[in-house]
This record gives C-alpha cells, sequence and structure tokens, in this order.
C-alpha cells in the first residue's frame, strides 16, 4: 500500500522515508541513480538534527562513525583572531559531527532497510497530475518500462534540479554568488597545519580558504579561485592547485594523496511555497545556499522530520488536514534564515576591498574576544534555536520553541512508533482525562512539567505547540479540538 511517494533518496528523502515507515505509512522510496552517493559532500551533522535523530533511534550509530569537531577556528595573517567553542551549546551533542554524505545516506539507508524498506534505484519520476484525491505520477525504470502510480501525497525531496519543483512550474528565486570554489578532500601534514579535529577558516586578501576535518586522517579544503563566465567552466583542480592556495593563504602544511577534487558554484535559491496541494517539497529541492555554516543539509532532514509527523497523523486520519498547513510557514521561514545567516557569512568572508577586510578582521578579532558572541555563533549553527514562534500551529507564550531535551521526563517526544503530542500538565487525574477524550492526538500518560503552574502540549518533533498557564485545559481542548477537525476525510489510502 503506497500512502506517500517519495522522490530522491538523499539524506533529506531517506530521513523523511524513515520517520514516515517508522510511524506506520506506507511509503516507496525511488531514486533515479543507480547508487548512493560516493562523495563526501555535506560533512556536518549538527546538535538540533542528532537530537531529531534520538526520537528516529540512530544518533548513536552517527556518533560512532563520525569525527567529533569542539569547535572552529578563524585566521588571518598568521594570527588567530578567535576561537569558537561548541562545548556551550545547550545540547547532549555540543559538537559538530563530521561525516561524510555518503556515510550519511548509508547509516539511514541502514536505518530504514530496519523496517523492511529498500530504495528502489533506477526508477525515475517523470511526470505528475495532481488531482482532488490524489496525484497520478508517470515513473520511467531502467528497462524503459513505465509506470502509472496513483498516490495521494508525492514529495520531492529530488535535490537542487528537481522535478517535482518543476513539475509544479515554480520559480525558484535567488541568484548565484559569482566566485569559483575548489573543493578538495586531501592529507594534510606538516607543524603548521590546523588541529586535526578543528574547523579552520584563514581568511586571506585573495579570499577565504577553509578546512574541514574528515574522519580517517582526511581533511575537506574549500576555497574560491576567482570568477569565470558559465560558458567556460573551470577544470578540475589539481593537487597542485591546492598546494599553491595552501601556501599562498595558509602556509607550513602540505597536502597529498587526494580523492576527490573539483569546482563548485554557490547558488541561493528558494521556493516561496513547500506545499501545493498534495504535493510538497523538502530539502534541495526547495532551498539551497552556501556551505557556511554547514546548514544545507541539517535544513533538510529537519524539514523532514517536520513533514513525516504531520503527514502520518493525517494519513492515520488522527488529524485533519489542515495539519499540514503548517509545514511550509514553519519551513519556508527556517529556509530564509539559512539563506540569510549562509549568505552574511559568504559575503563577509570573500570580502574584495582590502580596507573592508581589514575593518572585518579587526572587528572580528574584538568580537570572537566576547564569550557571548562565540555562544551566539555556535549556538546558531547548532540549530538548537530554531523555533516556529509564528506557526498556525504555536499558540501561547512558551510556544513555538525547543522542548529542552533535559525537562522531557521520559523519552523523546516522537519516539515511539505512533506521532502523538505530549501533555505536560500538574493534574495528573485532569490530564488523564484529557488524554483519553483525544487518544489519537495524545500520548496516553500525561508527564509532570517542569514547574507546577506549567501547562504544554509538546509536538512529536519536540517543539512546544501549545503553552498555556491557569486556563490551560480549555486551551488543549480547542487546540486539539482543532487539529481533528476534518480528520479521515481527505488522506486516504491508493494501491
Ligand atoms: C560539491 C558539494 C559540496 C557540498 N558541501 C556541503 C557542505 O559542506 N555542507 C552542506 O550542508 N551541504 C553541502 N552540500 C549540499 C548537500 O550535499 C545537499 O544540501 C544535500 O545533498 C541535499 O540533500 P537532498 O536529499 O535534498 O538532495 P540530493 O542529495 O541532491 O538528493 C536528491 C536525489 O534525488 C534524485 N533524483 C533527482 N531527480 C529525480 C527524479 N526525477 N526521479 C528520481 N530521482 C531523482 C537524485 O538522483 C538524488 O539522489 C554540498 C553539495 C555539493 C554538490
Amino acid at each position: 500500500m503506497t500512502d506517500v511517494l517519495i522522490v530522491g533518496a538523499g539524506p533529506v528523502g531517506l530521513t523523511m522515508g524513515a520517520e514516515l515507515v517508522r510511524y506506520g505509512v506506507g511509503v516507496r522510496l525511488i531514486d533515479r541513480a543507480p547508487h548512493a552517493t560516493e562523495t563526501s559532500k555535506a560533512l556536518v551533522v549538527w546538535s538540533r538534527t542528532l537530537e531529531l535523530m534520538d526520537r528516529m533511534g540512530c544518533t548513536q550509530a552517527f556518533v560512532d562513525a563520525g569525527l567529533r569537531a569542539p569547535g572552529a577556528s578563524i585566521r588571518s595573517g598568521g594570527k588567530v583572531l578567535g576561537n569558537p567553542r561548541f562545548a556551550d551549546i545547550a545540547s547532549a551533542y555540543n559538537f559538530a559531527l563530521m561525516i561524510p554524505q555518503r556515510e550519511t545516506e548509508r547509516l539511514l539507508a541502514a536505518h530504514l532497510r530496519s523496517f523492511g524498506v529498500e530504495v528502489e534505484r533506477q526508477v525515475e519520476l517523470v511526470g505528475f497530475d495532481e488531482a482532488a484525491d490524489g496525484v497520478e505520477v508517470c515513473l520511467r525504470h531502467a528497462n524503459g518500462r513505465e509506470e502509472t502510480l496513483r498516490t495521494p501525497w508525492l514529495i520531492g525531496c529530488d535535490g537542487a534540479h528537481s522535478t517535482v519543483r518543476h513539475g509544479l512550474g515554480l520559480a525558484f528565486e535567488g541568484a548565484a554568488q559569482g566566485d569559483d570554489w575548489l573543493l578538495a578532500d586531501v592529507r594534510l601534514d606538516g607543524s603548521s597545519a590546523p588541529p586535526p579535529d578543528e574547523i579552520a577558516t584563514y581568511l586571506h586578501r585573495d579570499g577565504p580558504f577553509v578546512i574541514f576535518p574528515i574522519p580517517s586522517g582526511r581533511a575537506r579544503v574549500v576555497a574560491t579561485v576567482g570568477r569565470t563566465d558559465a560558458a567556460h567552466p573551470r577544470p578540475d583542480p589539481t593537487l597542485d592547485d591546492v598546494q599553491a592556495l595552501i601556501d599562498q593563504r595558509a602556509g607550513g602544511f602540505c597536502a597529498s594523496d587526494p580523492v576527490w577534487l573539483t569546482n563548485f558554484r554557490i547558488n541561493e535559491r528558494k521556493v516561496a511555497e513547500y506545499r501545493h496541494g498534495r504535493v510538497f517539497l523538502a530539502g534541495d529541492a526547495a532551498h539551497i545556499h552556501s556551505p557556511a555554516g554547514g546548514q544545507g543539509m541539517n535544513t533538510g532532514m529537519q524539514d523532514a522530520v517536520n513533514l513525516a509527523w504531520k503527514l502520518a497523523m493525517v494519513v492515520h486520519g488522527q488529524a485533519g488536514t489542515s495539519l499540514l498547513d503548517s509545514y511550509s510557514p514553519e519551513r519556508s521561514a527556517v529556509g530564509d534564515l539559512v539563506l540569510r545567516n549562509a549568505g552574511r557569512l559568504t559575503d563577509m568572508a570573500t570580502l574584495s576591498n582590502p580596507a573592508a577586510q581589514a575593518a572585518r578582521n579587526l572587528a572580528l578579532r574584538f568580537l570572537l574576544g566576547l564569550h557571548t558572541v562565540r555562544d551566539r555563533m555556535a549556538t546558531q549553527m547548532s540549530e538548537i534555536e530554531i523555533a516556529y514562534a509564528n506557526s498556525p500551529l504555536s499558540e501561547g507564550a512558551r510556544s513555538g520553541v525547543r522542548w529542552d531535551p533535559e525537562t522531557y521526563g521520559g523519552p523523546p517526544p516522537g519516539a515511539g512508533g505512533e506521532p502523538r503530542f505530549v501533555l505536560y500538565a500538574a493534574d495528573a487525574a485532569r490530564g488523564a482525562a484529557l488524554t483519553g477524550r483525544f487518544p489519537g492526538l495524545l500520548e496516553t500518560t500525561p508527564r509532570s512539567p517542569p514547574d507546577a503552574s506549567g501547562f504544554f502540549l509538546v509536538r512529536p518533533d519536540g517543539y512546544v505547540g501549545l503553552s498555556a498557564g491557569e486556563t490551560g485545559w480549555d486551551d488543549a481542548e480547542r487546540y486539539l479540538r482543532a487539529l481533528q477537525q476534518s480528520a479521515g476525510r481527505t488522506g486516504g489510502h491508493a494501491s
């Protein structure tokens, strides 16, 4: 039974598939590529993504396979301008987990397989038509056979050149950043090489040069290398090119043993709406931006977590389709924020005017000397402060924010096989009566709130939906009834 067709088995499609299947939704996950990514691509998994994976049940495998980076450095002219540390990130995962994207995909695919679902490879989405009660899709298999399938819901996790986005005729608003960037996965040796677990950025008058640690003793090197017009793409770099950049912008160490040498350009683009009726976009299909801050893949995986529990509740008839209306405003606002922040970091690193560069370096030296500024930077990158304050699902003064894992009082909300809100209320008997009236929406047993006057409904993705005080009971009743409205009428199955 296919409830949901997911197109694209990159990190976002795999997360989407694993979350939906965990919640008992029938999925097909197709990818036109014959095999998964073989390169390192996105290297960082941040704290909030690891917390969300706790609910999925796969964080430990990632932590075991990755390398913990405890901090970063920003250097210029042989001096360290500042050292943001990640130790103060308010999360059990207070580090940047360095892990190549091929490993991330391998672990997510293994997790998905543990639920009995395999990625269907060499199956391409070639077109689709949306109707009121479902989406008719055309799939092409490796042998040329075309298959028509009717699916209640279609999710495009099909990357920057998304067929689903094109099929919806959506604008991918934005622009290219302009610089050519070199990317090299190499070994670095020499007494002046940065510590092997540090993300090191060198700000040089000719442009930035960044080193990211990779497990197994390698490092990713990224640097601007000038501009070419799109009609004459730059040939892939050589190891000598990498060494020349090291000598020019950092100095004192040697690159060897390259496994990946390429160029890339930064595009900063986003769609305005992530949902169109029964069709959704997530990940690079909806937003692409500078890799500065390593947010791209993390943001996409969090899109998937956000949508999966909502869709599962609708498919199972626990909630009405209006629950899905919150997906686009919540995640589009996060996409805007990530685009803005990554764009600012890139602009700051690529300043070309010498006076502006000197002012930037002075300002950085001062600001990064301040504990609060270093903390802010680390916290922002970790994504633990992402909140849905303006969401149609957020009600009350303390709503929309991440429910601090330290105050769970039990397993993380959403960790079981069924997506349920968790009620935190001091009056256990009244709480049990409420959960009894909404068994499809609430976890059976209410939990104690962190303070006795607090009253919260926490969503299955660990964000506060409703926060209330004395009047909490009536507000909760109304909130839950609104979620239930029209439940079961439109989320049907298709074979
Ligand atoms: C060189 C490079 C370096 C990068 N470095 C970083 C980094 O350091 N940090 C970071 O956060 N991000 C980085 N990224 C970006 C990161 O790789 C993406 O954000 C991430 O892969 C997005 O995941 P996704 O699942 O949305 O899309 P993708 O990983 O692009 O997956 C999309 C999948 O959809 C499939 N597909 C496409 N069309 C169809 C179709 N019609 N039918 C069936 N299947 C289809 C594709 O085969 C593909 O497997 C980098 C990317 C590149 C290219």
